[in-house]
């Protein structure tokens, strides 16, 4: 059985998020999605803590989590069931980001991590430490004047089984490789720690390929989630496995895979990620969004990364900062290297089919009929076979063919605003 986890996602309690994201909301999302394994998100905020604890139970076999009741009936689905899904309910993994905000070798630094620990009774041991640290009751995601060492270290002496992966690495505020408050070297980051840390999220700005061109990330997992604030964003970029969910599973598939081990001995193997087109992020190019300046990094350069309108720095993106640690021109050919899928979410290729904004009616009663005959999103956009979409709607077919490919139009996204990405030119 192959199976999806998207392994980092936010509350209700963090900052700019959807008031409606509930356990029972997440489950439902995460069925259309077909998504199996979800990160709770925000286990260090304690409302949300004891919200998991009474809707949640463990799952023995897995240990993990499943919702007590029954998900909730989305508005988006109009009293029908998202066919051919899994029967079982999807299961959680206690998942947490945290915001440090510290100094190191003499700058000021800005880094996120996502914590993953197997019990409630960790996650509020935990929790119970940072406390003391700074203010966990005001924002799910909380920032600490923590260094992001210190607090690998209190993980491993609150829960040898925890789990650090750093989040996003390559965004430019808040990421261990960000250009404005980043680091060069994973090591300078965790120092003596950094041996515990063999997994690095992606994000949305960025795909495996481009990592792969800085050899020092070579012995690291790479891994994509959503980064989801809302039911919907749920899976638009997320984990492919095969074999049965659990907690030390998954993480054994990711040690294996970092150590470039074969994982055919292993119950879980890590296959791969489900990778939004990086132009789509929002940092991939640079730029100003209030200049409405967009730039490709070549062209930066040039221009000394000063913006030519406001005359102050510009905001470097993603496919720059990888260039400049990278030590490649070409992605190599790692071995066990997992796979990549390209995605772009059904909504917008409705949206871009039916010629009306994504957010629109029509395009979310399509996507709720397609869901209730066609089956989950992630389904019918990485694992069904063209031919069966095709019959069912002839352009969805061809989009999701072309989409496959890599054969889509292109505009990177930059300074925090999102790129396009568009699969039938204007004519079509
Ligand atoms: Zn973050
Ligand atoms: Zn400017």
């Amino acid at each position: 059985m192959n199976f999806i986890a998207d392994l980092h996602i936010h509350s209700r309690f963090s900052r700019a998020t959807s008031k409606a994201l509930n356990a029972r909301h997440l489950a439902a999302w995460a069925r259309c999605k077909g998504i199996s394994v979800l990160g709770t998100g925000d286990f260090t905020h304690p409302q949300w803590r004891a919200e998991l604890a009474e809707q949640l139970e463990r799952d023995e076999a897995s240990g993990l989590y499943r919702l007590r009741g029954e998900p909730e009936q989305l508005d988006v689905l109009a009293g029908g069931p998202v066919t051919n899904v899994n029967a079982e309910k999807p299961l959680f993994m206690l998942q947490a980001e945290i915001s440090s905000i510290y100094k190191r070798h003499g700058k000021v630094r800005k880094v996120h991590n996502l914590i993953y620990v197997r019990t409630l009774e960790d996650a509020e041991k935990l929790s119970l430490r940072l406390e003391q640290i700074g203010n966990l009751h005001s924002d799910g995601r909380p920032i600490l004047g923590l260094d992001s060492r210190d607090l690998l270290e209190i993980m491993l002496e609150c829960a040898e089984d925890a789990v650090m992966i750093p989040a996003h690495v390559w965004t430019p505020w808040f990421a261990l490789f960000g250009s404005k408050s980043g680091f060069d070297r994973l090591t300078d980051c965790y120092g003596d720690l950094s041996e515990h840390i063999f997994a690095l999220e992606t994000g949305l700005s960025s795909d495996p390929e481009m990592n792969r061109l800085v050899s020092q990330l070579d012995g690291y997992a790479l891994v994509s989630n959503s980064d989801a604030h809302s039911g919907a964003n749920l899976g638009r970029e997320a984990n492919l496995f095969a074999g049965q969910p659990s907690y030390a599973g998954i993480f054994e598939a990711l040690r294996a895979t970092a150590r470039r081990q074969p994982q055919d001995a292993l119950d879980c193997r890590f296959l791969g990620t489900m990778e939004f087109y990086p132009d789509e992020g929002k940092y991939h190019l640079d730029g100003h969004r209030a200049c409405n300046v967009v730039l490709e990094p070549r062209e930066s350069r040039k221009l000394g990364n000063i913006c030519p309108e406001c005359g102050k720095p510009l905001t470097v993106g993603v496919l720059h900062r990888v260039w400049e640690l990278a030590d490649r021109e070409e992605p190599p050919l790692l071995e066990h290297e997992p796979e990549a899928r390209p995605l772009i979410p059904l909504a917008e290729v409705v949206g871009e089919i039916l010629g009306v904004g994504v957010t629109s009616r029509r395009v979310r009663e399509r996507y709720g009929s397609l869901l209730r005959e066609l089956g989950p999103e992630l389904d019918i956009l990485c694992r069904m076979p063209e031919q069966e979409i095709r019959a069912h709607w002839e352009p969805l077919g061809e989009a999701v063919a072309r989409m496959r490919r890599g054969q889509v139009f292109r505009q990177g996204g930059y300074d925090g605003e999102y790129g396009v990405v568009r699969v039938f030119t204007p004519e079509e």
